[in-house]
């Protein structure tokens, strides 16, 4: 017994520490340069060429004072999220890049006594473009709206598309990359002709820089995925995975890092092949990094000596005339104006801020003009105006920016929506899309929809088939991409006079394409006019979206009348709340059409029992929970929070730091628990101004 209390309690830590271990992403610069490698015998030449001009050029290495100056630029790709991140947030990157590069990095007296005389100054130095490849005036960042910010690899970099790499390193920023925070191509694997196009580095916003929303622990991403596109491996070599024994028996080419199986934390005094490890190597995981020795300086140098992939041409006098990055250039771009907010749709009286995104130029010479057709005030000269809508309407929002080198102005028509909270929909309400205008209401405007439409197909009504009446609505998720969002938002629905069972019901009627085929259709309802929405129903079509008898249809799916099925969404945590609005959301992944009909809200008794799980701000969808169970928390404020779940006893299961934002927040359950046995279990989230708790089942 007292055997197994031990392996019980260390399996228990061992779950705790890949807990915390999981919230840092790796990078997976080996896992894509090593198929390039076993994939082309070219990349495998440049390769093998490099690395001898590198091991004769460090064999012959004289130091210098030569300074290399590396022109840089970001392409930041955004779906107007937080992805779109801010001009200091890239200024702040690159002084960090400079600082760890010249070994100017306020941490270096942190370096442990061992290897602080290895501790190595580059004379490496980066400067954003000052002029881009047309001979354009640049500040060194360009910005892209696309949904190749999402789940990116390298056709993001097709649509922002590189610049010459033997003039620039290009950086790719981005909303996320599938299993990893950021990866690079080394030299030699890129030295082709269609290396051109993605040379470089891409990474994930959060990971740029120090400020939010990246973080300190984050910040030297940049500094170790230029260390690779410098030719640096990881100092357990070019193996995917920092841990294993049999790294010892694989070298980095480099002569001062100690052979190591690769570091996930901080343990300084870590040995594990027989000698002492560089954990504060830039070039391991263990995020407490603060060096690179001297060795990987001048194998650095060495590739930006050689021709491979154009990197000998980077710090050439020619080169920094050609991008503005030699010494006393000046230039001052006109502005290209943009601004995003908070929010554009609320309760009539709400208030929307808004964020200046103005890009091209350096914005201290910049100043603002904005008009607010129906807001107060309704001109600022502010940069991040607040701005008040009292009036229900829909209003036009201009910003003027302007700086000695020229002016910009950008116009977003219709943008702002104050809703009248008064008029729209009275339960019973219902809506069968019988109205061939649908979604716009010609008689009344504050019963229109709203189709904010994505993709090839969207919700698009129908009169081949239907639940009820004549028409119905439907989207050919076949058409679409994966992961097409198309969002259909209900008027705004008066519920004051309901005091008991505010129910929900629709029709749906869905077939997969295929059995790969797994579209997700969720709805969600909001008591402050579209401000904040909660999950209030979500199910997929691997499995409860289902309703057609003959699942799959390769064909066209046209449901007969026993495909169709009534669905029932308890809405009764919004019975203290003046009106609530909905919304109906459809992922497309590949299926058939999913059909709506009939959807009804009104105060009839509820017809099946439906597990309450709500909370004010802390909401657990599917209760009872399996893998794809996903908690929303909403905060105002945003924060560090920690997330512990405990079972029924009050023993704590996981705990994990949280970086809450202001607004809703996604979580997947099983990011923080795994492998739970059934029972009964607590979420609790706790921090200065957030304490919320959700009770979840395990069946
Ligand atoms: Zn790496």
């Amino acid at each position: 017994m007292r055997l197994f209390s031990i392996i019980s309690i260390s399996i228990f830590l061992l779950s705790i520490s890949t807990l915390t271990a999981q919230d840092i992403k790796r990078c997976k610069t080996p896992e894509v340069n090593n198929y390039i490698l076993e994939n082309n015998p070219d990349a495998r030449k440049s390769t093998n060429k490099l690395e001898e001009f590198t091991q004769n050029f460090t064999e012959n290495y004289v130091k210098s004072d030569q300074v290399y100056i590396i022109p840089i630029v970001f392409h930041i790709l955004h779906d107007n999220g937080p992805e779109n991140i801010s001009k200091e947030q890239v200024l702040d990157a690159v002084r960090i890049i400079n600082e760890d590069f010249r070994k100017q990095n306020s941490d270096t007296n942190l370096i442990i006594d061992e290897f602080k005389s290895i501790a190595s100054d580059t004379y490496i130095e980066f400067r954003l473009a000052k002029v881009d490849p047309w001979g354009n005036c640049t500040d060194g960042i360009t910005r892209y709206e696309t949904d190749a910010t999402y789940e990116a690899n390298d056709y993001a970099k097709q649509v922002a598309q590189a610049w010459p790499r033997d003039m620039y390193l290009n950086v790719w920023v981005v909303h996320d990359i599938p299993g990893a925070a950021g990866y690079s191509y080394y030299p030699g694997s890129v030295d082709g002709g269609w290396g051109e196009n993605v040379d470089g580095v891409i990474l994930c916003y959060n990971y740029l820089g120090s400020i939010s929303p990246s973080s300190g622990n984050k910040a030297r991403t940049l500094t170790h995925e230029i260390g690779h596109y410098l030719n640096l491996m990881h100092p357990w070599g070019n193996s995917n995975e920092p841990g294993l024994q049999s790294n010892c028996d694989i070298d980095d080419n480099v002569s001062d890092t100690p052979n190591t199986i690769g570091s996930e934390s901080c343990v300084l005094s870590q040995s594990t092949c027989g000698s002492l490890d560089n954990v504060q190597n830039y070039m391991d995981y263990s995020y407490c990094s603060r060096m690179f020795s001297l060795g990987q300086g001048e194998r650095m140098q060495a590739t930006l000596n050689s021709s491979t992939s154009g990197r000998n041409n980077l710090s050439t006098t020619s080169n920094l005339i050609a991008t503005g990055t030699i010494d006393g250039f000046e230039n001052l771009c006109p502005p290209i104006a943009e601004f995003m907010v908070d929010n554009y749709k609320g309760c009539e009286g709400f208030d929307v801020s808004f964020t200046n995104r103005t890009y091209g130029t350096n914005l201290d010479s910049c100043s603002y003009y904005w008009e607010f057709e129906g807001g107060t005030p309704s001109t600022s000269s502010d940069e991040n105006p607040v701005v008040n809508y009292p009036t229900p309407g829909n209003y036009d929002v201009n910003l003027t920016v302007s700086n000695s080198s020229g002016t910009d102005i950008l116009t977003k028509q219709t943008f702002i929506h104050s809703v009248d909270t008064l008029l729209g929909g009275i339960p019973p309400y219902t809506e069968s899309f019988e109205n061939s205008s649908f979604p716009v209401n010609l008689t009344d405007d504050t019963q229109s929809w709203e189709n904010i439409e994505d993709g090839e197909a969207h919700w698009e009504r129908t009169e081949v088939v239907s639940a009820e009446g004549n028409a119905c609505l439907r989207i050919a998720n076949y058409l679409n991409e994966e992961e097409t969002l198309n969002v259909l938002v209900s008027p705004n629905l008066n519920i004051s006079d309901i005091d008991s069972n505010l129910v929900l019901t629709f029709k749906v009627a869905y077939a997969r394409k295929d059995v790969y085929s797994k579209d997700i259709l969720q709805m969600r309802a909001s008591p402050d006019c579209g401000h904040y929405w909660s999950i209030r129903y979500y199910k997929q079509g691997s499995s409860s979206l289902i309703t057609a008898q003959n699942d799959p249809v390769s064909g066209t799916f046209i449901p007969t009348e026993d495909d169709w099925r009534e669905e029932t969404v308890d809405l009764g945590y919004y019975l203290n709340k003046s009106y609530i609005m909905l919304k109906f959301m459809v992922t497309s992944r590949g299926g058939n059409y999913l059909y709506m009909d009939d959807i009804r809200l009104n105060g009839e008794p509820l017809s099946t029992l439906i597990e309450k799980t709500i909370g004010e701000n802390l909401l657990v969808y599917q209760n009872p929970f399996d893998d794809d169970t996903r908690i929303e928390l909403y905060s105002e404020s945003g924060g560090n929070a920690d997330l512990e779940i405990t079972d029924i006893n009050g023993r704590r299961i996981a705990i994990s730091p949280i970086n809450i934002k202001s607004g809703s927040n996604y979580y997947k359950l099983s990011s923080f628990a795994q492998n739970l046995r059934p029972g009964i279990y607590f979420i609790r989230v706790t921090s200065d101004n957030i304490n919320e708790m959700q009770k979840i089942i395990k069946l």
